[in-house]
């Protein structure tokens, strides 16, 4: 069966996650101390959803989401992206919106898009709000999920609601 490459690239603030929702995603396992980059430009995963097979091409950003302003080559091609945010920082809430901003300047418009609010294990120190999370997601037309890389909730089933929108493309 043929195989559906989908580039799909990570946003938001550093040290909200992006490296360890990867490490989950492709290895499924939780390193504590996770260095700055990954090493490579991308890791592939392939997932099965809805009887397609999609090779998810995972572009994270090494680093370099300090300075905001990522190279076009980044987002080119890519059909979905996911800015994640921390639910124990609300600073990292308000940059989603800069994040949307930026992709509405350089990413097709077509593109699938997801906001992941990480670090759901920590309930005790939650600064922001499931509700308003999914009322920023709907306004802008983006699936909207709590993960765990920790614990290792929602992380598969964010890949696959991706899976389902891209699958509702064509
Ligand atoms: P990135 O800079 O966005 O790629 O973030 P990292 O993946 O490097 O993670 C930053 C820090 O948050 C690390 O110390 C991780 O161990 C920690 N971390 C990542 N995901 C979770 C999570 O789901 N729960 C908890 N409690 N800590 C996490």
């Amino acid at each position: 069966m043929a195989v559906i490459e989908i580039k799909l690239c990570l946003l938001g603030d550093s040290g909200v996650g992006k490296s360890s929702i990867v490490h989950r995603f492709v290895y499924d396992s939780f390193r504590p101390y996770m260095e700055n980059t990954i090493g490579a430009a991308f890791l592939t995963k392939t997932m099965i959803v809805e009887g397609r097979t999609y090779k998810f091409q995972i572009w994270d950003t090494a680093g370099q989401e300090k300075y905001r302003a990522l190279a076009p080559m980044y987002y080119r091609g890519a059909a979905a992206a996911i800015i994640v945010y921390d639910i124990t920082r609300e600073s990292s809430f308000h940059a989603v919106k800069l994040w949307l901003a930026e992709l509405k300047r350089h990413a097709s418009p077509n593109i699938v898009l997801a906001i992941a609010g990480n670090k759901n294990d920590l309930e005790d120190l939650r600064e922001v709000s499931y509700q308003e999370a999914q009322d920023c997601a709907k306004s802008h037309g983006a699936i909207m999920i709590e993960t765990s890389a920790k614990s290792a909730i929602n992380v598969a089933s964010l890949f696959v609601e991706i899976g389902r929108r891209l699958s509702n493309l064509d």
